[in-house]
């Protein structure tokens, strides 16, 4: 069985301050018995450091949310692998949307990261899916397909969490329907060789649907952006029923 992460995605929101008070009331409402249930929250740079040291023997990973291809080098403003993995970070999500869309991303450089951050020992979350344009042509099979071979090449498969994020899906309350995004989810796993893989569903999830989404049989966790920010609302969600 492939492992359960629920992963909040902060974007750019919370300065650490914010960052220290949310964990003050998030993680004494954790309750999540299964030992086998990850959770992560993916911060803003300038949270990482502070909250590395605010996690230290909590049940809570961190992450980063972009990771460059270069060690270190000529690459104003970029932050390298091993800049993340040593002050114990231990994801990245790689190839969010919203890199894509405003800051250029492209399958090829995706590939480039992935391979940066599992070759020092992140695990990358390669978030892939369709936007409304591409759905309502019918493309959105070939898109994520194509996203998956372009941005796999070479990718270690044992190291690895995808998100299935439908564009149209993101910050909408539009959420994908839960057998919908199953049905995605279980079209991007017939694409691995390692059927381990973990696959998160992401786009509108909320304490209202979270049960329902994970009631799914091929979906392994969520990427929760706006509700993640609230510590009630994102306690709720990673202690969902299941
Ligand atoms: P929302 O949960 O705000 O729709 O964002 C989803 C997302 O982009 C997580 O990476």
């Amino acid at each position: 069985m492939p492992r359960t992460i629920i992963a909040g995605n902060w974007k750019m929101y919370k300065t650490q301050a914010e960052a220290v008070e949310f964990l003050h009331e998030f993680l004494p409402s954790l309750d999540i018995t299964p030992e086998t249930r990850q959770v992560l929250l993916c911060v803003p740079f300038t949270d990482l450091l502070c909250l590395s040291k605010n996690l230290h023997g909590s049940r809570v990973q961190l992450g980063a949310q972009n990771v460059h291809w270069q060690d270190q080098g000529a690459f104003t403003g970029e932050i390298s692998a091993p800049m993340l993995t040593e002050i114990g970070v231990r994801y990245v999500v790689i190839g969010h949307s919203e890199r894509r869309q405003y800051f250029g991303e492209t399958d090829t450089t995706v590939n480039q990261r992935l391979k940066a951050a599992q070759a020092h020992g992140l695990t990358p979350i390669l978030c892939v899916g369709e936007s409304k344009a591409q759905r309502d042509a019918g493309e959105t099979e070939t898109h994520i397909m194509s996203q998956l071979e372009i941005g796999l090449q070479g990718i270690d498969q044992t190291n690895l969490v995808i998100a299935y994020e439908p564009i149209w899906a993101i910050g909408t309350g539009d959420t994908c329907a839960d057998t919908e995004a199953n049905r995605v989810i279980s079209m991007i796993r017939s694409q691995l060789t390692n059927p381990e893989v973990t696959i998160q569903y992401g786009g509108s999830v909320n304490p209202q649907n979270i049960d329902q989404i994970m009631a799914q049989p091929e979906i392994n966790g969520a990427l929760v952006g706006g509700a993640s920010l609230q510590a009630s609302s994102f306690a709720r969600i990673v202690n969902y029923e299941g």
